[in-house]
């Protein structure tokens, strides 16, 4: 079963429609790449499936069940963003735990979980360090911590290395590379606009222009055969 259905998603702001008519099936454990230009609706898209944002018209169904109406918290889903602040007066293990805290888990629980996730991110030897004692990589898995910490059946990426320099943004590709095998069952979608960022990470494409779904397959499938010259200009493949 597809974990993540979106059928006729339109979204307006006022007057404005910024997504007409997106219809996409993500299975349970794929890692999905959204990417087109600026402005083209990848944000409100994501924002959509969050719940963040309510949608004008059309379902999205996780797991068979319809949450046009779910709240952010109860859809199973977590959202890791452009930009991210830790805590600054709380140590790595009370940044990651504190949701679990908010949600009034047993103290062992919170601990045994935040030690689970801090094993799956190399961050074990770190949980007693404030932010400002880590690196921008270390933060970043931080932040992706607080989030795995409460099992998200669906992880939403939104540009989260658009702020990093080259090297490390090199380097967080490998590390979210690795984050899709410690977590296979995690169905994963990732923003960029950056198509190399795409090839390299996607189990699927999906190219939106306009607010509209331009393509969706494989990095393979958008090379060899791009369904339209914009696919084949943004993917950078010769038709
Ligand atoms: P992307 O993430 O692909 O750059 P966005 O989803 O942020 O694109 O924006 C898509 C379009 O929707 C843009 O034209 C943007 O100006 C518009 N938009 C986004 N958020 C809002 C909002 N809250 N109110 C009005 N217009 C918005
Ligand atoms: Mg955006």
């Amino acid at each position: 079963m597809s974990e993540l259905e979106i059928n006729s998603l339109r979204k307006n702001f006022g007057a404005l429609e910024v997504l007409s008519d997106i219809n996409l099936s993500i299975r349970s454990g794929e890692f999905v790449v959204f990417v087109g230009p600026s402005g083209c609706g990848k944000s409100t898209l994501l924002r959509c499936i969050s719940g963040l944002e309510p949608i004008t018209s059309g379902t999205i169904s996780i797991d068979g069940r319809v949450v046009n109406e779910v709240s952010p918290s109860e859809r199973g889903i977590a959202m890791v963003f452009q930009s991210y602040a830790l805590y600054p007066h709380m140590t790595v293990a009370e940044n990651m735990g504190y949701s679990l805290k908010l949600a009034r888990l047993p103290r062992e629980e919170i601990r045994r979980k935040v030690e689970e996730t801090a094993a799956k991110l190399q961050l074990t030897d770190y949980l007693d360090r404030k932010p400002k004692a880590l690196s921008g990589g270390q933060r970043q898995r931080v932040a992706i911590g607080r989030s795995i910490v409460r099992d998200p059946k669906v992880f939403l990426f939104d540009e989260p290395l658009s702020n990093l320099d080259a090297a490390l943004r090199v380097q967080m590709r490998m590390e979210i590379g690795q984050l899709k095998k410690t977590l296979p069952d995690t169905t994963m979608i990732y923003v960029t606009h950056d198509q190399v960022e795409a090839m390299t990470m996607a189990d699927r494409i999906v190219v939106l222009k306009d607010g509209e779904v331009m393509q969706v397959g494989t990095p393979m499938e958008l090379y060899e055969t791009p369904a339209s010259l914009f696919v084949a200009q943004f993917i950078g493949s010769p038709k």
